[in-house]
């Protein structure tokens, strides 16, 4: 993907600092071991890991807090200085992390709960919250636990990733809110390395294994420095832009597929906006992998390998990638919009609110 770097991580990480059961140096040491270039880890109301911040070798460890509320409400900020106190309301939460100048991302925000581990519903439920930068659409713990209760799995399975998917009530919420105006999709992992007590108190996920499983390619158009402060600020700014895709590696290693789109000699990433009609879209996969294009929650387009698809309509365009009848790679949306953004003011204001 030629004039665009691509840098490979996680976010949505707990350690020892909360209820992970790996101490920060371990869960570090599982991070360089399979050479990922950032991790974002997100104790339960914890920012101890903030004094762990800056480049571990080759890979950049950065710290945000998940505010936990009993019952859900679970909200990933990325990007504070300073702890954000679980007694807030969500409302206030988002306000303080923004205030912050850092990033609101609703955490699983469909989690029903799960009989494997014992998970009570935590979902998030108070969706008159506004100024939140995005979702995640796909948590990878949750979304397998809840699914391994719902087909009422009863033994460990040999791998239980061949049960893993994105939580499809998040991916439909997605839509809705792509609607009404700019919204990230994010993949995070939940990572918690947790021994499963019905399964004879066997880890399910191990560190090392979630992280090579799914993970938030960014694409950035100046390359990192191993500068913590000016590095810290290109990833979050990429993530805050959604100029990024999920992409379940697990099934297949992602680094070669790109989309981008193409408009009056100028290409742009996932999470831009085109801001006018005659884009096209041009993406590159393996031969066996299907695409959809999404627009305001349907299917405009499918296909199969490598494509070209021409913008004729206003919309707000996101692309799924499948392999194996499986999703695979979750691209944040192209914004193709009028003028002035049809109201969507959000895409640029964040970008002026995130601080260097
Ligand atoms: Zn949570
Ligand atoms: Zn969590």
């Amino acid at each position: 993907m030629s004039g665009f770097h691509r840098y490979v991580g996680v976010v949505h990480v707990h350690t020892a600092f909360s209820d992970g059961t790996g101490d920060i140096e371990e869960v570090i040491a599982a991070a360089r071991a399979v050479s990922l270039d950032f991790i974002v880890i997100t104790d339960h109301n914890d920012l101890r890991a903030k004094g762990y911040e800056g480049w571990h070798g080759d890979t950049l460890v950065l710290a945000g807090e998940e505010i936990t509320r009993p019952g859900g409400n679970h909200m990933l900020a990325l990007g504070i200085e300073e702890f954000i106190p679980p007694e807030l309301s969500p409302q206030e939460a988002i306000d303080a992390a923004k205030a912050q100048g850092g990033l609101a991302f609703l955490a699983h925000p469909f989690y029903r709960g799960s009989p494997i581990n014992g998970d009570p519903p935590l979902p998030w439920r108070d969706w008159d919250v506004v100024g939140f930068d995005g979702i995640e659409v796909w948590n990878l713990t949750s979304d397998l636990y809840q699914s391994l209760g719902e087909r009422g799995i009863e033994s460990p399975p040999r791998d239980p990733l061949i049960y893993a998917s994105p939580n499809p009530e998040a991916l439909r919420k997605w839509d809705e809110l792509l609607a009404r105006g700019y919204t990230v999709g994010l993949g995070g992992l939940d990572a918690h390395a947790e021994r499963v007590a019905r399964w004879g108190n066997e880890v399910i996920l191990p560190y090392d294994k979630s992280f090579r499983a799914l993970r938030l390619h960014l694409f950035l158009r100046e390359p990192l420095k191993k500068d913590l402060e000016h590095d810290r600020y290109l990833i979050y700014n990429g993530l805050a832009s959604g100029n990024f895709a999920i992409v379940f590696d697990w099934i297949g290693e992602g680094r070669d597929a790109f989309l981008r789109a193409d408009c009056c000699g100028k290409a742009f990433l996932p999470g831009e906006t085109i801001g006018w009609e005659g884009a096209h879209i041009r993406g590159e996969f393996p031969q066996g992998t299907w695409i959809r294009l999404v627009s305001g929650g349907e299917e405009v387009w499918r296909g199969e390998g490598s494509m070209e698809f021409e913008i004729d309509a206003y919309g707000i365009y996101r692309l799924e990638a499948f392999r194996d009848d499986r999703i695979w790679i979750l691209f944040n949306p192209f914004y193709c919009l009028p003028e002035g953004g049809g109201g969507r003011e959000r895409i640029y204001s964040l970008r002026k609110t995130f601080r260097r």
